[in-house]
């Protein structure tokens, strides 16, 4: 099946039988239907949908290596400037669509797994099995079009201890046996965005392993269906209420759900493992492979397009209630306009310094995109601080679409009137500004933002460790030893 449509992602998800908790209450399968994912299910249809519309679908789709049949962009390995610019617009085509709010789009773990795909040859050092097995998994989330999240990090019980200690290395995802053709899982793992309505769950290394005979059955990389026997979702409380799109603009389109994955006994096919009891592997596994920057360049469009939204979000809001001439709000908006254009041109020299790997895929830059790997997770947090402060009462002034046609309608009119619009209107943007910067669905956009890369704090840490200062240390020595 080529890049398959809506209706054929419905399809499949109807006939999964994932296992998921929520709010007290257990799904098997069912999950399109639940209202805690229907809306979102419902954008992520459309997502796909895009493939086929002939405004999108030469952006979005590129014959497939293996019959012509059109497959997602995401999964086109870049050899030319060309694909690296095709592969940029297609992710710009959906963030776009989404605003720049749904994380887990197809074509993030699309874009690790056609780099570590094509880093077959690494995977191969330890057993030439999980070249091939790479390779193949790769070609069947293409040909099948599959949607994927991952799982990366070990429950959140006590950090003081290494991960593989926690309760005396109960908790944490383990290899508890082997048998003639697979691996047996056991424990749990910490998060999977749009878990309950993926296809595939990937199970990849995260957090650094030592290389101790103790850290060996933490050591893995594999992937399972989400409907995997054994395999159960712990949904958060969803933040879509079931209410209009007037409403809750963002809440009741966006809210990806996030889970605790549990797995209790799940048996792994050989065929599906990348890497298994090989610590210094999982270390280098994003590395070794550049998958890092080909999900970076694809979260970097996603950023833009989100930084892009806020910016003209914020100048409505300006313009709706005559705030615009006022110099604190143009320099809250000149560094919105600073943020957007820092990304772009970050994400710009990463294209332009791109190079060709150890594996022939033409890869961006890494210290430009490292650059915004680090930066936007903090730039982000000012986003919904400034729409709070420039909102102010306006923001609790919402009234919700039932009003518009009760009662007070015709106070609304006249007392919730803007400069720019009327009564209607302005209650409609005040609604979308407050679902981006002060409802349940905005505050977890900022945290989502901030640790969308794991720890900040810690990534600061590799962002030093691994940035070459040693020509300017040189500099400043010859200097220091001027007569
Ligand atoms: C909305 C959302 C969606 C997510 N979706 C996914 C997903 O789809 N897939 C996935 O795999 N993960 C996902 N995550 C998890 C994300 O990767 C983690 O939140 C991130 O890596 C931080 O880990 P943690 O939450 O366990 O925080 P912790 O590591 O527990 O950190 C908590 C605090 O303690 C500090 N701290 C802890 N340990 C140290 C240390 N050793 N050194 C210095 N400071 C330390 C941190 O700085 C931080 O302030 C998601 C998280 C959020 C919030």
């Amino acid at each position: 099946m080529p890049a398959r449509t809506g209706a054929e992602f419905l399809d499949r998800l109807a006939s999964a039988r994932t296992h998921v908790e929520i709010q007290g209450e257990t799904l098997i399968g069912g999950v399109a239907a639940h209202p805690a994912f229907a809306n979102v299910v419902r954008t992520y249809a459309g997502l796909f949908d895009m493939q086929h519309d002939p405004r999108y679908r030469d952006i979005l789709t590129y014959p497939s290596p293996a019959g012509g049949e059109p497959v997602a962009t995401s999964f086109l390995i870049p050899r030319t400037p060309a694909d690296l610019i095709k592969r940029r617009q297609a992710f710009e085509v959906w963030a776009q669509r989404s605003l720049g709010m749904l994380g887990r789009t197809g074509d993030y773990l699309n874009s690790a797994l056609m780099a570590l795909a094509s880093a077959a040859d690494w995977f191969g050092q330890t057993d030439t099995a999980f070249s091939r097995n790479i390779v193949a998994y790769y070609e069947k989330v293409r040909e099948e079009d599959l949607l994927c999240t991952h799982t990366l990090i070990p429950p959140q019980a006590n950090r003081a201890l290494a991960a593989s200690q926690q309760a005396g290395g109960a908790l944490m995802a383990r290899v508890v046996r082997e048998d003639d053709n697979g691996i047996v899982v056991r424990g749990a793992r910490m998060l999977a965005t749009i878990g309950p309505f993926a296809d595939e769950l990937l199970v990849f290394p995260s957090t650094v392993l030592r290389g101790t005979p103790e850290d060996k059955p933490y050591s893995f990389a594999f992937a399972v269906p989400v409907d995997a026997t054994g395999l159960t979702f712990i949904a958060r409380e969803p933040f879509d209420y079931g209410r209009s799109h007037f409403d809750h603009p963002l809440g009741s389109r966006f809210d990806e759900s996030d889970a605790v994955v549990i797995f209790d006994d799940v048996h792994v096919p050989y065929e599906r493992c990348f890497t298994l009891g090989d610590p210094e592997a999982c270390n280098g596994f994003y590395t070794a492979t550049d998958a890092l920057q080909h999900m970076t360049h694809q979260v970097v469009t996603r950023t833009t397009a989100k930084t892009e939204y806020i910016l003209g979000l914020t100048t409505l809001l300006t313009e709706a209630i005559g705030i615009g001439q006022f110099q604190h709000v143009q320099a809250d908006l000149a560094e919105i306009i600073t943020t957007l254009e820092t990304l772009r041109a970050l994400r710009r020299a990463a294209e332009a310094d791109a190079a060709v790997n150890a594996y022939g895929v033409l890869t961006p830059a890494w210290p430009p995109l490292n650059t915004a790997r680090n930066l936007y997770p903090k730039l982000y947090q000012r986003f919904p601080e400034i729409l709070r402060k420039l909102g102010a009462s306006g923001l609790m002034a919402t009234p919700t679409e039932a009003d518009l046609s009760g009662a007070a309608a015709p106070a609304i009119d006249t007392y919730l009137q803007a400069a720019a619009l009327n009564g209607a209107d302005r209650v409609r943007l005040f609604r979308l500004v407050w679902d981006t910067c002060a409802s349940a669905f905005a505050s977890r956009q900022a945290l989502y933002e901030y640790y969308f890369f794991g720890d900040p704090v810690r990534t600061a840490s590799a962002y030093v460790a691994g940035y070459d200062k040693s020509e300017y240390v040189a500099r400043v020595r010859a200097f220091l030893a001027e007569p």
